[in-house]
Parts: C-alpha cells; structure tokens; sequence
C-alpha cells in the first residue's frame, strides 16, 4: 500500500500533464456498469508516457492492470484499492501502412477498426464491429464472432514487457492464439500497445453488406439495452454454453440485480442495481447448475477481479523481436 501511494506521487510528478483519476469507480469504465473505485487510473496518451508509468511502478515492485474497453471485465464491489489501472483509451492512432496492412494502436475499438477496414475496401473484419472491445483487448482474448476471429487478421502485436521493461515484436505465429486466449492472456505482464493487421481487398458494399448483417443478427439474438460483460462463459468443446443454460431451465434466473437474460441465456445482464456478488453467486449457480444437469463444466468468459497475479509472477520470457520503436535491435530468441 505504501508502495502504492508513493508510486501514484512519482507518476504524478512525472507526467503533471496526464490524465490520473484516483479512487475512480469501475462502474464509470466497464461495461456491466459494476464496480467499486480502483486506487488510480492513469489514461497516458501516448506509448511513451505509458513506459514511463509502467516503469516507475516497477520501480515501485507494483504491476499495472490494462484496462481496455472494460467489456469483458466484472470488478469487485468493494473496491480495487490496491491497483493502479492503466487505461489505453487514448492511445488511438489508426492508419494504412504503406504496404496496405493497417496499423492500429491498442486503444482503437473494433467497430472503428473494423470500419476503417472498409473505408478502405479491405475484407476480413466484418465480424469484428459489433465486438465492442479495444485492439488490445480483443488481442488479449483473441475476440470473435461468427466464424471469424482476430488471429485471423492480425500479423504481429508490440508488446511492452513489465518486467524488463522491453519492447516487442510478437509475429501472429508466436501469439498463441487459441479459442479465447493468446500467449498475452496466459503470460501476465504483457502491456500490448498495438497491432498490425493484414487484410484482402474486397468489395466496399459487400464489406458494409455483410457488417449490417451480422451487427443485425447481434441485436436480435444478444440483449445490448442492458449493462452485461458479452458472453458469461466460454463454449465448452461440442456444446453452446447458452443452450446448456437454457436447458436446465436457467432462463431469467436472477439473483439481486444480475439476471441470465431472457433474450440469450449465455449472457448475465445487469437489470439494474446488480452488484459483484450478485453476478458471481448467479454465476456460480449456473455453473452448480448446468453440471449438475449435464456433466458440463462450464468456465467463466468475463474476467473476474481482483487479478491474481503479482510483479515477481511477470517474467514472460517473451519470445519475438526485442524493437526500439524504430525497429528490431535484437531478437531475443538467442
Ligand atoms: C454486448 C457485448 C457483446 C460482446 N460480444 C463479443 C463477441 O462477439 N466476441 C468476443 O470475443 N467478445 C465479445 N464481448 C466481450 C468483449 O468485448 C471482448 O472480450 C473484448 O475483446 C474485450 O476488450 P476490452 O477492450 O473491453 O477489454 P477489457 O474488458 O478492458 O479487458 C479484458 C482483458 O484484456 C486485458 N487487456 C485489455 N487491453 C489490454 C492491453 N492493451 N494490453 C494487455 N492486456 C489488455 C485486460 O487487462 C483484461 O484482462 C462482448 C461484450 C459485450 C459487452
């Protein structure tokens, strides 16, 4: 705590100009509308002023906490009054490179992405711009939506490393990319500060064509008038966690104010006043629940706070290019 408190005086002292909220309540920055106030929440508008924050915690022996879009996120009702939270909001550059890939800073959402995609008749993110997430965020998590996924578009992420506080060229091949996770997600101490994305030309009406569909399909089967954090559990192999939910009769099941939506049981959704415990009781129920009516273990998509990771866990030896920001120095495979 005291760690804490003088780290939070030295980022202020560094960099007077940012944007430093402090005892900020979540619910203002995630999407369940859940939360209680996280100790600091630093929005650095710029890769390097983010470095900066991140190394003056280290030298604090703290670790930050990325927040995205705050889509997939439930945080604790009491508070996360021992975390600083480094938002990458405004980290929002987003431009063709040279060789047509497109280059797009972690704090882009996928919607922009995904439209900017077609503005430049390029194909292969449509099912992206209903996901409502930033780049690093859907990185993190490898997001998708029918059929398609990022891993798919994405041809390398940078990376800062917390630990040693190096930088990083990660090729797709050495993402991990797997169904809802990448090597960000199992690794703790990846800050991913954006990526490039390598996509096919294509037909600009057909792009929006097929955007309108599936953003269409979106609102008739997802409930998106309510506060919810997206799909609650992860697709189980062979199975659709929303069917087995439905199945054992877990339709409008409610506890306090989070409720299995009535519209598509594989989302819990805030009808109002919900907390954290009420969503992770409801979660456990349904959990309890649809094994025991099914054999199936259902695993939790939404990402429940507290992390529980600390800075000496963060050693990812991150395999990739080590960079400067004008290029690869050294490949740290050796
Ligand atoms: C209505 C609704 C519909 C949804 N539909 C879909 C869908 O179709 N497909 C799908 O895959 N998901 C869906 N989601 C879930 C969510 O949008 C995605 O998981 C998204 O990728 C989360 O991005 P975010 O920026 O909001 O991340 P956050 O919720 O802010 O963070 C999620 C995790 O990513 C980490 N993270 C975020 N940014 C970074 C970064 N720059 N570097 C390192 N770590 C980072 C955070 O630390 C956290 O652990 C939906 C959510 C909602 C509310």
């Amino acid at each position: 705590m005291e760690n804490l408190e003088k780290a939070i005086a030295a980022v202020k002292e560094a960099l007077p100009g940012m944007s430093l909220l402090e005892n900020e309540p979540m619910a203002a920055h995630c999407s369940f509308r859940i939360g209680g106030p996280v100790r600091a929440l630093a929005a650095p508008e710029s890769v390097s002023s983010l470095a900066k924050v991140c190394s003056i915690l280290k030298d604090h022996e703290l670790a930050p906490f990325i927040l995205g879009n705050g889509t997939n996120l439930l945080p604790p009702d009491e508070g996360l009054g021992e975390l600083f939270m480094i938002s990458t909001e405004k980290l929002q550059k987003l431009f063709l490179l040279p060789d047509g890939a497109i280059y797009a800073e972690a704090g882009v959402s996928l919607s922009k992405l995904a439209s900017f995609a077609w503005q430049n008749g390029l194909k292969g993110l449509e099912f992206a711009s209903g996901i409502p997430g930033s780049v690093g965020g859907g990185c993190f998590i490898n997001a998708g939506a029918y059929g398609g996924e990022l891993k798919d578009a994405v041809e390398s992420v940078v990376l800062l490393s917390v630990q040693d506080q190096g930088l990083y060229e990660l090729p797709t091949e050495k993402c991990a990319f797997g169904y809802r996770k990448s090597y960000f997600s199992t690794h703790p101490g990846c800050v991913i500060l954006s990526a490039v994305f390598r996509l096919q030309p294509g037909d600009k009406d057909e792009i929006a064509a097929k955007m309108r569909e599936l953003n269409e399909k979106r609102r008739s089967k997802q409930p998106l008038e309510l506060p919810s954090a997206g799909s609650a559990f992860k697709r189980p192999e062979g199975h659709f966690a929303g069917a087995l939910i439905e199945q054992a009769g877990l339709k409008g099941y409610t506890v306090g104010g989070a409720q299995v939506s009535e519209k598509h049981a594989g989302f819990v959704v805030n009808v109002g006043g919900a907390t954290s415990h009420d969503v992770y009781d409801l979660m456990m129920h349904v959990r309890n629940t649809v094994y025991r009516e099914s054999g199936v273990q259902l695993e939790p998509e939404i990402i429940i706070l507290p992390p529980d990771y600390k800075l000496e866990d963060k050693g990812p030896k991150v395999r990739g290019n080590r960079i400067t920001v004008n290029g690869p120095i050294e490949n740290s495979e050796k």
